[in-house]
């Protein structure tokens, strides 16, 4: 079995991200491989956790991955503050010999956001809505290259995850637990100080804020699931989260002063792509009005490039607006309208890009977590729950399909859902060995064998 076959069938997906399926991206040869150890978002802690703890297979699935793609540059980028990383990984490099640059970051959001990355490393900025292949570049997070290399030296498909629980919490703490664990049993662990919470599910600007106990209660931790974030439900940003797309743009239309720091600010806008935020924001009031195509293309087509990392208005927008949250709505209406935007295959970064990069730091500050910045977690504890669910849509395009079914045994990696037919898919595998209570074309339930 070659690497891609191997990839494919051990149902790997971007485990930092939406849930590229990886032996889709792999299938190619690149100039560069990056791996992402950046870790985008605030407050995270994973991807420091991997590279301290299994340097060595960090650095031998870097090379196995590059020897397939016949990648001249192998890069690491990670924050230049990850001083005891920087030092696991040099230490396997000069041991080993191998031909890996460690690339140290400032800290700053978004570092690990791939197309930023990209530009930082190579120079070359990713096209609107490309990809970094585009620029010869592919990029896998730690966690992935970490499920590559399971699966080339032990055969292992994905059946479990590392993350980390933060935020309102008696300390932080970092799990390995089955996949399809609920979420509430990685809370429960890690001691929450609240009895009632919200949680987000990932990192605080671009995570999945859960605030409704019942949702909370079914969400399960899944291939791309990095962090829990356990906070007040009156918690700022709790709170911002919930507040209505008209409200939203009620205040769009009559607060925008047009001072322009979300366009300045915004990564997509500093890589050189068509990106003007405070534009789409002056145009709103005139949305529903516009019937020709080509004006609304005009005022509008800037938002099909954002990629809703939140700079704009979590960070940037004086006036508290929702620049981000407009571009998602105004994205729609793209769609509905049929309107196709050109993209630029060419952009050219800004000068002095570095010079408007938000030090992480201050958008902590800002997004109100300060009190739980410069928190670690220390060790790692292992979860084994009784039962999980598993989903079999954990990736971006097509649920897998069930190939078991109800009361069947299944052990510990095996294929529970094959990936489908014609598109991107993933397989899904048994991530306990047990017996299948419940299977439909969501997921399957397992409940663990008891140990005799
Ligand atoms: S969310 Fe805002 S800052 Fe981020 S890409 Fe979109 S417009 Fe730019
Ligand atoms: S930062 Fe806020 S106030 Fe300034 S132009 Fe953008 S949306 Fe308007």
């Amino acid at each position: 079995m070659n690497l891609i076959e191997a990839v494919k069938a051990a149902g790997i997906v971007g485990a930092g991200g939406a849930g590229f399926p990886t032996h889709v991206k792999l299938n190619a040869k690149a100039e560069w491989f990056i791996v992402n150890a950046a870790e985008c978002e605030p407050l995270i802690e994973t991807d420091k956790y991997l590279c301290r703890t299994f340097a060595d297979r960090v650095v031998a699935a870097a090379m196995a991955i590059s020897a397939h793609l016949e990648a001249e540059h192998t890069v690491i980028a990670l924050k230049r503050k990850y001083t005891a990383e920087i030092a696991a990984l040099r230490a396997v490099i000069d041991k080993t010999g191998v031909p890996v640059t460690l690339v140290e970051m400032d800290t700053f959001y978004p570092a690990g956001d791939e197309q930023t990355l990209v530009q930082l490393v190579t120079g070359r900025s990713v096209p609107e809505r490309g990809l970094p292949l585009n620029v010869g570049a592919v990029v896998d997070n730690v966690g992935t290259l970490l499920n590559i290399e399971a699966m080339l030296t032990r055969g292992e498909p994905v059946t479990e995850k590392y993350l980390s629980v933060v935020g309102e919490v008696r300390e932080p703490i970092m799990l390995r637990v089955p996949i399809g664990t609920a979420i509430t049993a990685c809370i429960e662990a890690a001691a929450p100080n609240l009895k009632e919470y919200a949680i987000i599910i990932g990192g605080p600007m671009m995570g999945k804020v859960v605030a409704d106990p019942e949702a909370i209660s079914k969400a399960v931790v899944t291939k791309t699931t990095g962090n829990i974030i356990v906070l007040s439900k009156d918690h700022y940003l709790i709170q911002r989260a919930q507040r209505p797309i008209e409200r939203i743009r009620v205040q769009a239309r009559s607060a925008c002063i047009q001072c322009r720091m979300c366009t300045d600010l915004c990564p997509r806008y500093l890589i050189g792509h068509q990106m003007h935020p405070h534009l789409v924001m002056r145009n709103l009031y005139r949305e529903p009005f516009i019937e020709d195509k080509d004006e609304f293309l005009h005022a509008f087509g800037d938002a099909a490039n954002c990629c809703s990392c939140g700079v704009c208005e979590m960070f940037a927008c004086p006036m508290g607006l929702s620049p981000c949250k407009v571009n998602e709505y105004i994205k729609v209406k793209l769609r509905e309208r049929g309107i196709d935007v050109p993209k630029n295959a060419e952009p050219q970064a800004k000068k002095r890009i570095e010079m408007h990069r938000i030090p992480t730091a201050r958008l902590i500050a800002r997004l109100g977590l300060a009190d739980y910045n410069g928190l670690h977690a220390h060790t790692c504890i292992d979860l084994a729950p009784d039962s999980v669910f598993v989903p079999f849509s954990q990736h971006i395009g097509k649920p897998a399909v069930a190939v078991k079914h109800a009361g069947e045994n299944v052990e510990k990696g095996e294929l529970l859902a094959a990936a489908a037919e014609g598109g991107l898919s993933a397989n899904i595998h048994a991530s306990v060995s047990g017996v299948i209570t419940e299977i439909s074309a969501a997921g399957a339930t397992i409940v663990r064998h008891k140990e005799a």
